[in-house]
């Protein structure tokens, strides 16, 4: 349903709260979220979904960062209370408002999904067509599901395609999303290259603000505009690689670069 995300010099938790706020108006069932953490001198990270929270908790990445995660059935504002108890510093995040496609509404089934290893997280907006078929294919190969959603197997093939070889975020994501039929508006982040953050569209929208040294990525003009007025858009089937220090490019999800204009947004 609404997608917010955030790369900068300001803390993302309360950047990624405050644009699910504005999403509140789009109508939704669960919200979440998840921050990139540095590990050293991190303390304890609230997730409230069990199973797959010890891990995500438990992971430690050779870059020293982690992934955590805030997701639950209900008000953003429940959120906020999780979140005022949790210590998800970081200056990167992703956050997602859920309207039940795949799965009924509950905390399990609320974004971010992560993957096994607690390596990626994903939002995702939209339906993946060919969730009966992936899901079967996925578990074959071994992966457990861990909810009921389409939006997971979005997380597990990004991991499936990037361990067969090492191969970056990037990469892996286009090559995933090769596979996958149906909508989507998505961003991903993943601990082991703490400095990215990846979006990527097909049927459903993203638009790019390009904020002083931050981006915000959203589904939703509303939840840009309080951070800048100078935006891009994704077209279908393009994607947006954003790094923190080498600037952000365009590209089509084949992989061709694109030049697109910044315009002001029109929004009060
Ligand atoms: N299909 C996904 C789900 O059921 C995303 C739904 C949405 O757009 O919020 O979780």
């Amino acid at each position: 349903c609404g997608i917010v995300a955030y790369l900068g010099n300001a803390q993302a938790k309360e950047i990624l709260l405050s644009g699910l706020a504005r999403l509140e108006y789009r109508g939704y069932d669960s919200a979440g979220l998840a921050v990139m953490q540095e590990t050293a001198g991190a303390g304890a990270v609230v997730e409230p979904s069990g199973e797959q929270s010890n891990e995500a908790k438990r992971r430690r990445t050779s870059s020293g960062h982690r992934i955590s995660v805030v997701k639950r059935a209900g008000k953003v504002s429940d959120q906020s209370a999780a979140c005022s108890t949790d210590n998800s510093a970081g200056t990167l995040g992703i956050a997602h408002t859920r309207w039940a496609t795949h799965g009924p509404p509950n905390d399990k089934n609320a974004h971010p999904h992560i993957s096994h290893d607690g390596l990626l997280a994903v939002v995702h907006n939209g339906i993946v067509e060919n969730f009966t078929s992936l899901r079967a294919e996925l578990q074959r190969k071994g992966y457990v599901m861990r909810s009921d959603t389409d939006t997971e197997l979005i997380a597990h093939l990004i991991t499936d395609v990037r361990k067969a070889k090492w191969m970056p975020l990037e990469e892996a994501v286009r090559q995933a999303l090769s596979q996958v039929t149906g909508a989507f508006g998505l961003a991903v982040i993943a601990a082991d290259e703490p400095d990215l953050l990846i979006g990527a569209r097909r049927g459903s929208p993203l638009i790019l603000g390009i904020g002083a040294d931050e981006y915000i990525l959203a589904s939703d003009a509303s939840a840009v505009v309080e951070r800048t007025k100078q935006v891009s858009y994704l077209n279908d089937g393009e994607m947006v690689v954003i790094h923190r220090t080498e600037g952000y490019q365009i590209k089509t999800l084949e992989n061709v670069k694109l030049i697109r204009e910044v315009q002001l947004l029109e929004l009060s």
